[in-house]
C-alpha cells in the first residue's frame, strides 16, 4: 500500500537526526547536540552557599539556559533525561547505589499549574543512571515562590518552609537535586532541615548556577555569561 504524501514525510522525518539542544538537523553520530549547541554550554562544578558544598553542572546561560526554559515552562519533560545525563558527565562526583536521590519539592499550588515537578524529573533520572534510590519525602509548605524575592530576602522568605517525612532513614548519602541555583537559600534551608531530621551526609547538585547581578539597575538581572 503506498503511503500518502504527508505520511511518508512523517515517517521521513522520524530518520533524522535532529540537535537536542537547538532542533537543527545532524549529520547521525555519536553527539546528541550540534557543534553550536556544543559551543554554548559553559561548564560549572562547584559553588559553596553557607558552607555547603553544592556540586554545579552548568552556568545558566547558553543552550543550557534555553533547555532549562524549555523544561520548565514548555513542558519538554522528556529534557529532564537529556539534562541529567549531560549534568552526571560534568559533576565531579556521581551518585553510588547505596544513596538516595531527593527531588527539591515545589509547592502544590505550582504543581498543579504546571502538572510535574522538574526538580523531580532530574532525580528520577539520575536514580535511573546511576542505580540509586528515588525518594521524594520532603514536602514544601505554602508561602510565596522564591521567583520573584530579591536574593537578600530569599532566605528570610524559605525560613521554616520545608519537612521532610518521618522515618527517612539512609545509609549512604542523600542527595538533593534541583534544576538550578541562585542564592542557595533554598538548599540550605532544606540541609538543614534533613539535619535536624538526623540525615547529615546530604549532597548537594544541581545542572545550573544561576548569577544575580546585583550592581545592574535592574532588580533580579541575571549575569549574562552567554555574552550575547
Ligand atoms: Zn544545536
Amino acid at each position: 500500500m503506498a503511503l500518502l504524501p504527508g505520511s511518508k514525510k512523517f515517517f521521513l522525518n522520524l530518520l533524522v537526526h535532529r540537535c537536542i539542544g537547538c532542533g537543527s538537523r545532524m549529520v547521525p553520530g555519536k553527539s546528541r547536540f550540534c557543534s553550536w549547541c556544543l559551543i554554548r554550554m559553559y561548564p560549572d562544578h562547584e559553588r559553596i552557599t553557607c558552607g555547603i558544598r553544592v556540586l554545579t553542572a552548568f552556568l545558566h546561560a547558553g543552550v543550557i539556559r534555553e533547555m532549562m526554559l524549555r523544561l520548565k515552562f514548555g513542558g519538554e519533560r522528556h529534557l529532564g533525561c537529556e539534562l541529567a545525563r549531560l549534568s552526571l558527565d560534568s559533576w565531579k562526583e556521581v551518585p553510588s547505589k547505596e544513596d538516595l536521590i531527593f527531588p527539591v519539592p515545589v509547592s502544590r499550588k505550582r504543581l498543579r499549574e504546571r502538572g510535574y515537578n522538574q526538580a523531580a524529573l532530574l532525580a528520577m533520572a539520575v536514580a535511573g543512571e546511576t542505580g540509586a534510590v528515588y525518594k521524594d519525602p520532603m514536602i514544601r509548605k505554602r508561602g510565596e515562590s522564591q521567583i520573584n524575592v530579591p536574593g537578600a530576602s530569599r532566605a528570610e522568605n524559605i525560613k521554616g518552609k520545608f519537612s521532610v517525612s518521618s522515618g527517612t532513614v539512609c545509609n549512604g548519602r542523600v542527595w538533593l537535586i534541583d534544576d538550578v541555583m541562585t542564592t542557595g537559600s533554598t538548599i540550605t534551608e532544606i540541609v538543614s532541615t534533613l539535619s535536624d531530621a538526623g540525615i547529615h551526609k546530604v549532597q548537594p547538585a544541581v545542572v545550573c548556577f544561576r548569577e544575580i547581578d546585583e550592581e545592574s539597575i535592574i532588580a533580579g538581572k541575571e549575569v549574562n555569561h552567554a555574552g550575547f
